[in-house]
């Protein structure tokens, strides 16, 4: 067994880390006369001792002869016109797809976002020479057990250093998500740029402006499921990258605090991503947790210097509203972002009373909640002074599980009655009136949780419907 980033060198062991659908695909090319290698992450992955990544076959064999070598049944025309075609290999009962691609050129760039052309090439220094970095330029021949590293990736592999292949003002210029791919690198490995290719990405922001926001999305997302994503983050940020992919969040660097924050709230920002576990989605919450204090900046009464950021939580719903249709999050992906950043300003104290606990289990959402606890506790971890958040959250969570168990409603589809009820009770028909009233009646029942039977409650519908209407929620 490998263990994790011990760096690999010894062919045999590189080959032991290979999986075997992808060996027997290479040994079949091989011993049909054309190359094989296995390229990209996987043998960068390898060699980092972090195996368990997708393999990829690069081939001096064309897609036709790959097709025809392998049959059309075991083959995938994935994606012919690049050279890419998709092996299936049954191997230990499952069947495997393995991605072998022709050794290919590259033609000019004139968009930023894709060659012209894509040319098939014999040699495999010309595919390796087309590649980002020279950290995925490595190639592995693991039938002949041999290392091609023409650009010296082993070495930035060990000095943990992410450099272009070649040019790096031309390299970034021709495809300007490669600037997105090498501080999304850099946050998963843990890896530095090198400085001349950190130096050319602030002239290759035009070009990143050209790529589609769905691909940038993608990366940003790798990256916020890194370890310690602040690595990228600040890359982003001192590159000038941050401020074309969510320029709000310029505005939080160098933004002050209060007695409460030893950060600033970019710093703190950083801090609380790191700190907060669970997927990218939440991560991206963490992100955006406070993007909206700037703009809520105010002096501190009673305490000259400091600053409080009152409602900040909603300005901040709103604007990853538009910054997740921006970077085309799904809607549900957005709408989780939008109601953590929202709710994550709750202060829990023993003094809450169980009714309080219920409309806050309401308010939230039962599902939201441990995604939300995570939040927190990232939060409060990062404002700087060693809190532990623990202790706090422990107990709402207790407290909120005792109130589920007691199976009192906590939403209005837990009511003991429904629409057609209400309808029926008013004599009226369907209509806005309907909603308020259940509303109402969950209210009722959040503070007393007896009152949830129908004969309590159809008592109950006539006195709500006469309520004045609740003021609008505040334009947030
Ligand atoms: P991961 O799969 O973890 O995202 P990867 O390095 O395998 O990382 P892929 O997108 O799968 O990335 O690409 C496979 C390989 O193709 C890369 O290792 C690199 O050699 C090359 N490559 C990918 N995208 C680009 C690009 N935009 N410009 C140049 N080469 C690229
Ligand atoms: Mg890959």
């Amino acid at each position: 067994m490998l263990r994790p980033m011990d760096p690999v060198t010894d062919p045999r062991a590189i080959v032991a880390a290979v999986p075997e659908p992808a060996l027997s695909v290479c040994r079949a090319l091989v011993e049909a006369g054309h190359q094989a290698h296995l390229v990209g992450g996987a043998i960068r992955d390898i060699l980092l001792g972090r195996p368990g990544h997708d393999v990829d076959i690069a081939t001096s064999a064309h897609p036709a002869d790959v097709t025809r070598l392998f049959g059309r049944r075991r083959t995938i025309p994935t994606g012919e016109k690049h050279g890419t075609v998709t092996v299936l290999v049954d191997h230990g009962g499952e069947r495997h797809h393995v991605e072998v691609t022709t050794f290919r050129g590259e033609g000019a760039y004139s968009d930023g976002r894709r060659p012209d052309t894509v040319a098939f090439v014999p040699e495999l220094v010309e595919d390796l020479r087309r590649r980002d970095f020279t950290i995925n330029a490595i190639a592995f021949d693991p039938i002949a057990l041999r290392i091609e590293d023409p650009f010296d990736g082993r070495s930035d592999l060990a000095a943990k250093v992410i450099r272009a292949v070649g040019d790096d003002r031309e390299r970034f210029g021709e495809d300007g998500l490669r600037v997105m791919r090498a501080v999304r690198l850099a946050a998963q490995l843990g890896f530095r740029l090198d400085p001349a290719t950190e130096a050319a990405i602030p002239g290759a922001l035009p070009v990143l402006r050209k790529v589609s926001a769905e691909r940038v999305r993608d990366e940003l997302l790798k990256l916020l499921a890194a370890r310690k994503p602040s690595v990228g983050l600040e890359l982003m940020q001192r590159t000038g990258m941050l401020g074309e992919v969510i320029p709000e969040l310029s505005a939080s660097v160098g933004q002050t605090q209060n007695r409460f924050h030893a950060h600033d709230v970019w710093e703190h920002t950083l801090h609380t991503v790191d700190e907060t576990r669970g997927d990218p989605i939440v991560r991206f919450a963490a992100l955006l947790h406070d993007v909206g204090k700037p703009r809520t900046a105010a002096p501190k009464e009673d305490a000259p210097g400091e600053l409080s950021f009152f409602r900040h939580e909603f300005v901040g719903a709103k604007m990853a509203e538009e910054i997740g249709r921006r970077l085309r999050l799904s809607n549900k992906e957005r709408e989780k972002v939008v109601a953590l950043v929202g709710q994550h300003m709750f202060w829990y104290t023993p003094e809450w009373s169980d009714a309080t606990v219920r409309r806050f289990i309401n308010r939230v959402g039962l599902e939201l909640l441990p995604e939300l606890f995570e939040l927190r506790a990232g939060d409060v971890r990062a404002r700087g002074f060693d809190e532990e958040p623990g202790k706090e959250i422990d107990e709402l969570r207790a407290r909120i599980e005792r109130e589920v168990e007691r199976a009192s409603a906590l939403k209005v589809t837990d009511l003991a009655v429904d629409g057609k009820d209400v309808m029926r009770v008013l004599a009226c028909p369907p209509g806005r009136i309907v909603g308020d009233v259940l509303r109402r009646l969950l209210e009722r029942v959040l503070d007393d949780p007896s009152l949830n039977t129908r004969e309590a409650l159809e008592r109950l519908i006539v006195e709500v419907a006469a309520e004045p209407a609740p003021p609008r929620e505040p334009e947030r």
